[in-house]
């Protein structure tokens, strides 16, 4: 498995091909290769049995050649420096990609939240806000919620940011809030209708109806299950399921039926047991998963999880990336190999930012949007941003990511153009 690092490295190799490619100069390279700026910083908590720990966190804004940037904090242990980095720039290519007037951004704090208690969590979250105020804002850099964190942390943000700021305006400054707080309807469903969204594009193109089509879904929650769900009311078939099963030894397997499994009783078995697994199917293993031979494969949980090792064993007729970076640079130069077509994360999954971008202007303009008119707009927005994807793999002859970056790129570079600025 590559580290942060690594993946660093990858994607700037993959950020300078993509640049030749498309005839963009290497002084447009040199700025957009390493972020505008990060922020590191130490934040004390004043724990419950009296002692003092401090919590490291980052916050990078890799370009803000379009606009402020944007993007989530994740409350996990394996944060580092160079994941962020990672993460940002890649926010930056989804945002342009949307052809958003947003940067990318990302942070987080090395933490495991679930060893902290709800006061603990609370004071860690409102002293993020406290350090990174001078260079947060509606206008600035807007966090969101992302591994580990939600709607409640986005509350503690927001009210330590007006506390200290003292605009009720500045709502604005986080998205991915609740209802009542000022968030957008449709958020909820926004990546998983997305995901659905672009293999529905994609079967168009290809001339194919998804009437009967087998999907093999990794990962029930958020992004899976609504993504499954649009599937199957459009008429495919979910043949398979693997998750993480806390009480298994392996840590995950997978459900399989070739007839269909049922996602109403995979939700109750979910709510009821904890468990999305928890129903009466065969078993199968997490190899068995990955090498089924089915005509979509939706990694929709972890990164990494397609890559030298397993890629081979692939046979599904198109793998879909609802998660962030589930395919490994190795992974997908297989997959490449085999003529296994791949739609990138930065589309995939950008359904979340975008209903985002709409929370960020229902704020500042206070007009609000039905949940209908969020999932009209969405399907329009993502549509055009799909098509174009596809004719500019067409133009170049290059994979989905490369045509996704190639269209990113060319935004980022025309803007900075414009600013001067090489
Ligand atoms: P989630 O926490 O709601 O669900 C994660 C799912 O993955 C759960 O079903 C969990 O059981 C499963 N899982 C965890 N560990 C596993 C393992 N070892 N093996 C197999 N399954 C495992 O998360 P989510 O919000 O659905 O996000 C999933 C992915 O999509 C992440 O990569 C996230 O960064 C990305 N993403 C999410 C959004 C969003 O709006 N939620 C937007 C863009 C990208």
């Amino acid at each position: 498995m590559s580290n942060a690092k690594e993946q660093f490295l990858d994607l700037q190799d993959k950020l300078k091909k993509v640049c030749e490619i498309a005839g963009l100069s290497e002084s447009f390279y040199e700025i957009i290769k390493e972020p505008e700026r990060i922020i590191e910083a130490n934040i004390p908590v004043k724990m419950d049995d009296g002692t003092t720990k401090t919590f490291r966190a980052f916050r990078s804004a890799h370009s803000t050649a379009l606009g402020p940037s944007k993007g989530g904090v994740r409350f996990h242990e394996s944060v580092t420096y160079e994941e962020v980095k990672v993460l940002s720039t890649l926010m930056s290519l989804k945002v342009a990609l949307l052809g958003l007037p947003l940067g990318g951004g990302k942070g987080g704090i090395i933490v495991d939240p679930n060893k902290l208690s709800e006061r603990e969590l609370e004071i860690l979250s409102r002293g993020f806000v406290r350090a990174m105020n001078n260079y947060l804002g509606p206008r600035i850099d807007i966090p969101a919620p992302d591994v580990n964190t939600n709607a409640k942390i986005m509350g503690y943000f927001t009210d330590e940011y007006i506390a200290l700021n003292g605009s009720r305006q500045d709502i604005a400054t986080f998205t991915g809030k609740s209802v009542d707080m000022g968030g957008s309807l449709g958020r909820s469903e926004a990546t998983g209708f997305g995901v659905y969204l672009t293999i529905k594009k994609y079967y168009e193109k290809i001339g194919k109806s998804l009437e009967g089509a087998t999907v093999a879904l990794q990962g029930f929650g958020n992004v899976g299950s609504f993504a499954a769900k649009y599937l199957v009311e459009d008429g495919a078939k979910l043949i398979a399921l693997n998750s993480k099963d806390h009480e298994h030894p392996d840590g995950s397997y997978g459900i399989y039926d070739k007839d269909g499994l049922d996602i109403e009783k995979i939700q109750k078995a979910k709510d009821k047991t904890g468990s999305e697994l928890n129903i009466e199917a065969e078993k199968i293993t997490t190899e068995e998963f990955f090498a089924l031979d089915c005509d979509i494969l939706i990694p929709a949980a972890l990164e990494n999880v397609i890559n030298e090792a397993n890629a081979d064993s692939i046979k599904a007729g198109l793998v879909v990336e609802a998660a962030n970076g589930p395919v490994t640079e190795g992974g997908e130069k297989i997959l490449n190999e085999k003529n296994i077509p791949l739609i990138p994360d930065i589309l995939a999954n950008s359904g979340g930012v975008l209903v985002s971008h709409y929370e960020w202007v229902q704020n500042i303009t206070g007009s609000y949007l039905s949940e209908e008119e969020v999932r009209a707009k969405q399907e329009k927005d993502m549509t055009r941003a799909i098509d174009e994807v596809f004719a500019t793999a067409d133009k170049y002859k290059v994979t989905f990511r490369q045509a996704a970056f190639i269209l990113s790129l060319s935004r980022i570079e025309k803007a900075l153009k414009l600013k001067g600025r090489f």
